[in-house]
C-alpha cells in the first residue's frame, strides 16, 4: 500500500539512482509529507536535501544506514534523527567511507580473478559520482561489460551473501553502530530483519544484541515483505519493546520492483518511531 512516510530509501550519494533534488521531486510527486533518506553509511544525501524539501513542504529527517557485521553477517542499522554535525556522526562517515573504499580494492581483485578480466576501479568509481562506493556499483559495472546477464545474476553469482565478492572485513560491529547513531541523538533501527535468511533464533539472538546496545526500533513495514515476515518482525518489536519503522527502501526506478512510499501496513499495536520526531 501507498504510504506518506517513508523512513528508508537511497540516492546517489549512496548506491540510489536519483539526485537528492530529484527523490525530493518524486516524493512530492508521490504525496509524501515524512522523509527519511538513509544513504549507506552517509548524510551526504540528507545534507543536500535539506533546502529543496523545506521548499516542498516536506519534514525531512536525518537518516543513515550504518553496514556492521554480526556472526559474519552483514546487518544493516538505520540511523534516524540523529544530529548530521556532531562530531561522532561526522567521524562514523569518515571512517565507513574509508571501509568502503578499501574493501571496494579486494572486491575487485577478488571478482576479477575470478572473472579473468582486469576491473577498471577509475570507472566504477566513476559511477559514484564521489559518494560511497558499494557493490551496486560493481553490479552496474559488470552489466556494462556483459560479464553477467542481469543486475540480479552479478549478487547471485559474485556479490550477494556469501559469494566471492561479499567482503565483510573493517565494518564495525552492532554496538558501535549503535553508539554512533545514540550519541548523536539519534534512534537505531533494526533494518530489514527478514532479509538475512537467519533462523529464527539466530535473528532473534542478533536483535537482543542490538538492543543491549541501546536500539530502540525495528522495520515492521517495508517495500518487499510478506505477511508471516511481517509478523515475525512484529513479535520481535513486541517482545523487545521496540518501536516500529517503516520504509521502502526506494534506490530509483526499475531497482527491485520498488517505488518511494510503497511498502506493507504499517501493524496495529506498535508504536511508531516517528511520533517522537
Ligand atoms: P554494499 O553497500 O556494498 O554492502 O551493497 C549492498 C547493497 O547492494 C544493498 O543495499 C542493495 O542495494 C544491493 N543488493 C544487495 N543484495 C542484492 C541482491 N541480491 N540483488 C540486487 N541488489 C542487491
Ligand atoms: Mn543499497
Ligand atoms: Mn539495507
Ligand atoms: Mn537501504
Amino acid at each position: 500500500m501507498s504510504s506518506t512516510i517513508d523512513l528508508h530509501c537511497h540516492t546517489t550519494a549512496s548506491d540510489g539512482k536519483l539526485s537528492p533534488q530529484e527523490l525530493i521531486a518524486k516524493a512530492q510527486e508521490r504525496n509524501i509529507t515524512t522523509l527519511a533518506i538513509t544513504d549507506h553509511d552517509t548524510l551526504a544525501g540528507f545534507r543536500e536535501a535539506q533546502a529543496p524539501a523545506a521548499q516542498a513542504g516536506i519534514n525531512l529527517i536525518s537518516g543513515i544506514e550504518v553496514s556492521t557485521v554480526w556472526a559474519g553477517i552483514n546487518i544493516h542499522i538505520v540511523g534516524l534523527n540523529v544530529d548530521p554535525n556532531h562530531p561522532i556522526i561526522l567521524e562514523a562517515e569518515a571512517y565507513q567511507r574509508k571501509v568502503r573504499i578499501e574493501r571496494a580494492d579486494i572486491i575487485a581483485e577478488r571478482v576479477g580473478k575470478r572473472l579473468k578480466h582486469d576491473i577498471d576501479m577509475d570507472e566504477i568509481r566513476s559511477y559514484t559520482q564521489d559518494g560511497q562506493i558499494g557493490r551496486p556499483h560493481f553490479a552496474q559495472y559488470l552489466l556494462k561489460y556483459e560479464l553477467i546477464g542481469s543486475f540480479a545474476e552479478a549478487f547471485n553469482k559474485y556479490l550477494g551473501a556469501g559469494k566471492i565478492g561479499d567482503v565483510k572485513s573493517g565494518w564495525p560491529d552492532i554496538p558501535t553502530a549503535v553508539k554512533w547513531i545514540v550519541q548523536a541523538g539519534g534512534v537505531a533501527v533494526f533494518a530489514h530483519g527478514h532479509r538475512y535468511k537467519m533462523t529464527r533464533t539466530k535473528l532473534r539472538s542478533c536483535v537482543q544484541d542490538f538492543v543491549y546496545a541501546g536500539g530502540r526500533a525495528i522495520e515492521v513495514a517495508y517495500g518487499t515483505m510478506d505477511s508471516s515476515q511481517q509478523q515475525q518482525m512484529v513479535g520481535l518489536a513486541k517482545e523487545f519493546n521496540l518501536m516500529g519503522s517503516c520504509g521502502s527502501d526506494y534506490h530509483g526506478p526499475n531497482r527491485f520492483g520498488l517505488e518511494l512510499g510503497i511498502m506493507t501496513k504499517f501493524p496495529e499495536g506498535i508504536t511508531p518511531v516517528w511520533e517522537k520526531f
